[in-house]
């Protein structure tokens, strides 16, 4: 009948194009697939309408492998094309089919027309041939075979062709003979066809014979599943939610719960979004939400298109409105995507919100296991973040639960600081921090327990947005020193006490990995610790960020810096003190003065220089001296403090508490616990 060049214009190099736009080969059956039924639904449609009045037959779409034949054929009994239509709508492909049918059915022709763009040509991604036969449905009309290899060129003659619709018949190339396999596409099929309206057949159903599974004379239907999230929600009950989860994902337990989405303004969109029970970082997968456009799968990796935090959860969306056949970053810089992105963390929100005022005790006896959900959200999501402030809970160590605002009321009174900030305790590991949050729970304040893997990040975030408030972790400091009310009253040392203390107690601290120790004083009750040890709680928070990054950066090769902290008011330490002063003043006491007087010596001589504007003299061996006589005040104090067993024992005592006492360490304090008895 004819030969002739496939038009295409210069906005549409589609030759160029495709391979671009499609990074997988495989999808080119979801095309042709969509096609077929895109065809299918529109006989329906116009048969519905009056417009085609003859039978419409089985509606089916038939996937065939010939293996021997190198062919792969897609078969449906649709409305079919003339040779005009082929003309129209795979020569001039400038032109979109879909566009004309459109503008007559608009109302009901939406859900219908997938946006598939280029779609029939992503056949030659994997064909050397393709041929469609095709007999449309309008009357008279002549059976029609075009023919082309994938060159602009192309063949079109009439055919004898009997039954209405179209077969598109793919000569499959040689890079590309997994396509002709039945399995592979069997697997495609279950994949992109799944809950597709019209029925898709390939291959037959077998069955058990003789040892071995054989086909049986029946055709296999792909795609039995129902969608559901094409249904109304006041039409389906938990089991069929339920049943579809474990159809979507298999061999997960049951969710938690799930939101039913269904919009159809601004755009379209319908989905269920189920919420795992997530036990541990392995169970974070991202790719458990599909993408689909009107039933077709498109994806399963929908970064950019829903918000990211979401992507913890499962289930599926369908939008028509999703650019589907672009790459991926054009598809987050789309302003429509990202209008539903936002869309749909609002509508998550409001679920969530919507289930807090419903039933809150429900809704506390949840959240340890939606908390990473919401965190995540409020993390990653701004947006989201204001909407949470209102369900977001905060768990004390006792299991209460408190909204962000209940929490401040309860303890703006009790844990506000000179400076007017509000200190939120927390701890991280309610039986290893047990006695700091029984001393913490002592003097009358709340700790909660922020033991969730995103709760560092949480603790950082609250700071931010929320005025005033500082978190402390209960074991950062001692309870005294938690939440400074009043400037802090001194040790009662004097200046020499405090240097040969801190000698004594430095002296004595064993070795521990990683870990960097320095000792200070503080005069608390005679009844508290003899000594405790607490770790700084800003390099704690830097190593714990570290962690998170490969190498772990600056901060993770940073050694663990603890603080021992040494109660003067306590008996036996009172009696270390003293017992220290009364042996050591003596020898110690000129050796202060000398370093005193040399330090003096060397501070006048750089005043003298730096006042009349020269360079400092020479003072290395003033410098060294000093540098001797310290190291020679360090080799008395920490002889006399090695002969001290009860020095040692306080600091073991401080540092089993810590969970820091470990090894030889350990066999040393209880070895000198045997011995002090
Ligand atoms: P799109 O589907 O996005 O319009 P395609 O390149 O996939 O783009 O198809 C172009 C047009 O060719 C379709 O709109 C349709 O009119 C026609 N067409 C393709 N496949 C079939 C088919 N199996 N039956 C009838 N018409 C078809």
């Amino acid at each position: 009948m004819a030969t002739g060049k496939i038009g295409v214009t210069t906005e549409n190099i589609f030759p160029i194009i495709k391979k671009f736009l499609y990074s997988d080969h495989e999808i080119f059956l979801r095309e042709l697939v969509s096609n077929a039924i895109d065809a299918t639904q529109k006989i329906r449609t116009l048969s519905s309408f009056g417009d085609f009045k003859g039978e419409l037959g089985t509606l089916n779409v038939k996937v065939t492998v010939d293996k021997e034949a190198g062919t792969l054929t897609i078969s449906d009994h649709g409305i079919g094309m003339d040779a005009d239509d082929i003309n129209k709508y795979i020569n001039q492909i400038a032109f979109s089919g879909a566009e004309e049918f459109l503008a007559k059915y608009k109302d009901t022709a939406n859900s219908i027309i997938g946006h598939f763009g280029l779609g029939f040509y992503s056949a030659f991604m994997v064909s050397k041939k393709v041929v469609i036969r095709s007999l449309s449905y309008k009357e008279g009309a002549k059976g029609v075979e075009w023919s082309c290899d994938g060159s602009p060129e192309y063949d079109m003659k009439e055919i004898e062709k009997s039954e209405r619709g179209t077969d598109v018949i793919l000569y499959i190339d040689d890079d590309n003979k997994e396509f002709l396999e039945q399995a592979r596409i069997d697997t495609l099929l279950k994949k992109y066809c799944r809950f597709l309206p019209v029925p898709v057949i390939s291959g037959k159903e077998q069955e058990w014979k003789d040892g071995k599974y054989v086909d049986t004379d029946k055709d296999r239907v792909i795609n039995a599943s129902e969608p559901l999230w094409t249904k109304k929600p006041s039409e389906l009950t938990d089991k069929d939610y339920l049943e579809f989860y474990h159809e979507l994902m298999p061999g997960m337990e049951d969710p938690m719960f799930w939101i039913h989405l269904n919009v159809d303004y601004p755009f379209t969109l319908t989905g269920i979004l189920y919420f795992p029970k997530i036990h541990n970082n392995l169970d974070i997968r991202k790719d458990r939400i599909q993408l689909y456009s009107n039933q077709v799968y498109v994806t399963d990796q929908v970064e950019g298109v829903v918000p990211e935090f979401m992507t913890l959860m499962q289930g599926v969306i369908d939008s028509p409105d999703i650019p589907l056949n672009v790459s991926r970053s054009y598809l987050q810089a789309d302003q429509q995507v990202k209008k539903i992105s936002s869309y749909i963390s609002k509508k998550v929100a409001e679920k969530l919100d919507k289930m807090f005022k419903d039933d809150r005790k429900a809704f506390e006896s949840k959240w340890d296991d939606i908390k990473v959900f919401i965190e995540y959200g409020m993390l990653t999501d701004e947006k989201f973040f204001e909407s949470a402030k209102k369900f977001f809970l905060l768990k004390d160590v006792n299991g209460n639960y408190y909204t962000l605002e209940e929490y401040r009321k309860l303890v703006e009174a009790e844990q506000t600081d000179k400076d007017n900030t509000v200190i939120y305790l927390y701890a991280t590991d309610k039986t290893a921090q047990y006695t700091y949050i029984k001393a913490a729970e002592d003097k009358g304040y709340s700790v909660l327990l922020m033991d969730g893997q995103l709760d560092p990040h949480i603790v950082g975030l609250l700071e931010n947005k929320l005025e005033k408030t500082r978190f402390v972790r209960v074991d950062s400091d001692i309870p005294e020193r938690l939440i400074v009310k009043t400037d802090s009253k001194d040790a009662g040392l004097t200046p020499l006490q405090t240097d040969v203390m801190s000698t004594v107690f430095r002296s004595c601290i064993p070795s521990v990995d990683k870990a960097q120790f320095i000792v200070s004083f503080a005069a608390l009750r005679e009844t508290d610790a003899p000594a405790t040890v607490t770790q700084n709680e800003f390099m704690r928070r830097m190593k714990e960020m570290a962690e998170l990054q490969p190498g772990g950066g600056f901060y993770g090769q940073m050694p663990d810096n603890y603080e021992l902290i040494v109660n003067t008011n306590q008996p036996a330490v009172k009696k270390i003190v003293e017992l220290a002063t009364s042996s050591l003043e003596s020898q110690v006491a000129p050796i202060r003065s000398e370093i005193e007087t040399l330090n003096k010596e060397i501070e006048d001589a750089r005043k003298a220089a730096s006042d009349k504007k020269e360079s400092a003299p020479d003072l290395s061996e003033k410098e060294n001296k000093v540098a001797d006589l310290r190291k020679q005040e360090e080799d008395i104090v920490s002889k006399y403090a090695k002969e001290q067993p009860e020095v040692g024992q306080i600091i073991d005592l401080a540092l089993l508490q810590a969970h820091l006492l470990k090894g030889e360490s350990l066999n040393e304090f209880i070895k000198r616990s045997v011995s002090l008895l």
